[in-house]
């Protein structure tokens, strides 16, 4: 197990047309400490796979280092840097058997027979396949595929384990139990682990610490909740979940907090870590859906413009001073639901609110 280190990482890679380049990843400074595991999140082609296939060694950066502990490992080739891998493709062998394909690393490793026998039978135990064992890849579920494929990572004990979208070739239901049992297991064994997805609910859920990237930059970087509650940027706060962003004035700005007026109401921020606003100054707020209090009043100044029925809770799509925004609803059941064209009021005096720069 070990501390990951990227060092000033980029990577260029030329680009289909007009023989220019593209930063895939630009200027990474990153460094994952011994157990963790961080979530890579942002959006389909912002540097994601590039940068665990630069930690695998199936790239090389254009510029930087990277490094296990205190070993340099740049340039090292793939089989030498003891790193497990877990694709959204499972990427298991066709024609072995299950029990084969876990045991094919330490077999290339060359670990004594009885040794080996030992150690599959116990991840197999760990990672509940022991009774598909001889089974081909093909005759399993793709949620038991990708328990054989984490087995078959973990086997050699690897002192990084990287996950590329694990989860998202299985259905919901599958994939939100894959993951806390995952997490579990990447817990259990303690080793240093790097997640990528796109699934903002996956990272929230999964990860002790954040990495919110967007065109091969770090926005963002923090725990689940550091990253949700206060986020660095509209992009953040919009990529971690539903987000309103909408206009303020700035009422009041002291070191207990921001008072800011958004469409005649009082909002208030506060953090150890207060922008510098004056009063008078236009900001952008973040509201979080879950956290706008509301009424049914005839003569409230917001209007239902659509509603979308969720299951566990109602989204109410209006407008807060000019800008789209949702509301939500877990308690409808007992309230009842409003209708397209229905009035209402909010309340923002406990509503938390976060202040973010605007955007360029
Ligand atoms: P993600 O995994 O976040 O979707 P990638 O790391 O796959 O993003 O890609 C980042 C950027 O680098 C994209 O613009 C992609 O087109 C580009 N890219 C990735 N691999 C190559 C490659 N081998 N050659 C050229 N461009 C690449
Ligand atoms: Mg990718």
């Amino acid at each position: 197990v070990a501390t990951v280190t990227f060092d000033g990482v980029s990577k260029l890679f030329p680009s289909h047309d007009k023989g220019e380049v593209v930063a895939a990843v630009s200027d990474l400074n990153l460094t994952i400490e011994e157990g963790k595991l961080v979530t890579l999140l942002g959006p389909s082609g912002c540097g994601k796979t590039t940068i665990l296939r630069m930690l695998a060694g199936f790239e090389t950066p254009t510029s930087g280092s990277i490094r296990l502990d205190d070993t340099d490992v740049t340039r090292r080739p793939v089989n030498s840097r003891g790193i497990g891998m877990v694709f959204q493709s499972y990427a298991l062998f066709p024609h072995m058997s299950v029990r084969e394909n876990v045991a094919y690393g330490l077999s290339v490793a060359g670990v004594a027979k009885a040794d080996a026998g030992r150690r599959v039978d116990e991840v197999m135990e760990l990672m509940q396949i022991g009774h598909y064992a001889k089974r081909a890849p093909n005759q399993l579920s793709g949620g038991q595929q990708q328990r054989v494929a984490l087995a078959r990572a973990v086997v050699t004990e690897p002192r990084v384990l990287l996950f590329d979208e694990p989860l998202s070739n299985l259905d919901a239901q599958l994939r939100e139990q894959m993951r806390v049992d995952l997490r579990a297991i990447q817990q259990r064994l303690g080793i240093t682990s790097l997640y990528v997805t796109h699934d903002q609910s996956e990272a929230l859920a999964i990860a002790d610490e954040i990495v919110v990237l967007k065109d091969g930059v770090i926005q963002q970087r923090g725990s689940a909740r550091e990253v949700y509650r206060s986020p660095a940027s509209s992009f953040v706060a919009r990529f971690l979940g539903k987000a309103n962003i909408v206009p303020g004035t700035v009422v009041a700005s002291t070191a207990a907090g921001i008072v800011v007026d958004v469409d005649g109401q009082r909002a208030r921020m506060t953090s150890d870590d207060l922008p510098q606003v004056a009063a008078g100054e236009s900001v952008s707020c973040v509201l979080r859906p879950e956290n706008v209090a509301f009424r049914t009043d005839p003569e409230g100044a917001l209007t239902v413009e659509q509603v979308v029925f969720q299951g566990s809770y109602i989204e109410y799509h209006l407008r807060i001073a000019g800008a789209a925004c949702t509301i939500i609803d877990h308690e409808y059941a007992h309230r009842g639901t409003l209708n397209i064209g229905d009035r209402l009021s909010i309340d923002l005096t406990n509503t938390p609110l976060w202040i973010v720069p605007a955007d360029a």
